[in-house]
């Protein structure tokens, strides 16, 4: 027998028996943006790989060891998207988007990574995202967090604490820099191998470690906010006081670092209690340099993006991953003569009634099977037409999920008498 083909390791089919409860996560998410002015934007899947590199950083997990990158049959360097801020930045250089207006975009789709496959993580997970370019001040880093903690409200999701920390103006970075490489440096022997890389290349980014053997070197370290400069403080306490009369709480975690190079000033997580290792469900920050190190002019920027699969399994643990849909009717349709009868009455009913959920029994069969059909669907009104109905010009109309005998209903009244008996 030939093998069956299973789909790629870390790579997953949202079944039918699921995908709602992915409607219901994304509609909700995507209506509370709207409200907030934000608009969609849809980028490629795949991407030059040197727009990762730079954007994202040689000295990143996601760079060095995580993309799926390979040669086109033209020879390019192409990569499939490992996330989703980089193509925004691009798009907005390419197209001249910034036209000295505040631009707040949106995006929802596949993300792609080569990590090890484990619960919360997989190779091909999704994000919704949103980017807000041209705005510097606190006041949008708050609008952001605050719409997240929206997000969770109508999700009806509790539990999710909100971590923020400041990664400073450039300057500050930079002489902050200057202290992480003496500190690690004289610590040098007890680095990782990612670590010892890291040393001279981003230092700060060791503190983004997950590695068991850095941990207490990390929590040892001087903290990033005792080299803050006036103009970080005074960007980070806006962003508190904000944050504090909108009644959205936090805690400061000093240890926060974003994966990605071009991060400086507010970063933020929302971190779940129930989520176990891989716990952080939305992640993001301001990077205010990366248009200029791409060529474009000077604009600032702040974004974040949410781990779908993670919020999907946090909402099925809630119970409010949503119900599958079952129809309304199930028709029957008993009988050659019927077919073409009943074909038209259904696409007149589903003209009359737009949110009447109707399936038609195709395939043909006995009367027997139908029925038996019509019951296993789900349907709470099983509809017949046979030839004796063709003849009176009417349907037969059974209840299936209560005691009822079954009535004849004229053609002309059927639209009418389902608008009530379903309460559409
Ligand atoms: P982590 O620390 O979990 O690896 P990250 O810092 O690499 O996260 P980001 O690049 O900030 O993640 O992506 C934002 C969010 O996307 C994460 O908080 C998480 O919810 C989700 N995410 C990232 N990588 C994966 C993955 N491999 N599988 C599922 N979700 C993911
Ligand atoms: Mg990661």
């Amino acid at each position: 027998m030939t093998e069956k083909i299973q789909s790629v390791k870390g790579m997953h089919d949202i079944l039918n028996d699921t995908s709602t409860n992915w409607q219901t996560l994304e509609t909700t998410i995507q209506n509370v943006l709207s409200r907030y002015g934000y608009e969609e934007i849809r980028t490629p899947l795949v991407e030059k790989t040197e727009l990762f590199e730079r954007s994202i950083g040689e000295t990143t997990d996601i760079v060095s060891k995580e993309m799926y990158t390979f040669t086109d049959r033209g020879g390019e360097r192409l990569t499939l998207r490992p996330e989703g801020t980089a193509a925004c930045v691009r798009s907005l250089i390419q197209h001249g988007l910034y036209q000295n207006n505040a631009l707040r975009l949106w995006y929802c789709g596949p993300m792609f990574r080569r990590e090890r496959p484990q619960k919360g993580r997989t190779r091909q997970f999704h994000q919704i995202g949103a980017e807000v370019f041209g705005l510097q001040g606190p006041d949008i880093d708050a609008e952001l967090i605050v719409m997240c903690a929206r997000f969770w409200r109508e999700l009806g999701l509790p539990g999710l604490e909100l971590q923020i920390n400041t990664l400073g103006t450039a300057k500050a970075r930079e002489h902050y820099r200057q202290i992480l490489i003496e500190y690690f440096s004289d610590h040098e022997t007890e680095l990782d191998d990612d670590s010892r890389v890291r040393l001279r290349k981003n230092p700060l980014r060791i503190l983004d470690s997950k590695h068991p053997q850095m941990q207490s070197l990390i929590s040892n370290a001087p903290g990033m906010a005792d080299h803050m400069d006036e103009e970080s403080i005074e960007h980070f306490d806006g962003l508190k006081q904000l944050l504090d009369t909108a009644e959205v709480s936090y805690s400061v975690n000093p240890r926060l670092v974003r994966g990605l190079d071009y991060y400086g000033k507010t970063v933020f997580e929302w971190v779940s209690d129930q989520l176990g290792a891989q716990a952080t469900v939305c992640a993001g920050g301001r990077y205010d340099g990366m248009t200029e190190h791409f060529g474009g002019k000077p604009v600032p920027g702040i974004g974040f993006a949410m781990g779908l699969e993670r919020l999907v399994e946090l909402l099925a643990e809630q119970g409010q991953g949503g119900t599958r849909p079952q129809p309304h009717v199930y028709l029957i349709i008993a009988g050659e003569p019927a077919l073409t009868r009943g074909f038209r009455l259904a696409e007149q009913l589903r003209d009359a009634l737009p949110d009447l959920r109707l399936l038609m029994h195709c395939g043909g069969g006995s009367f027997k099977s139908q029925f038996k059909k019509a019951d296993r669907s789900g349907a709470d009104i099983a509809l017949i037409l046979g030839e004796d109905e063709l003849e009176k010009q009417c349907v037969g109309l059974k209840h299936l999920r209560r005691e009822a005998g079954q009535v004849e209903i004229n053609w002309d009244r059927l639209a009418a008498t389902l608008r009530t008996a379903l309460g559409l």
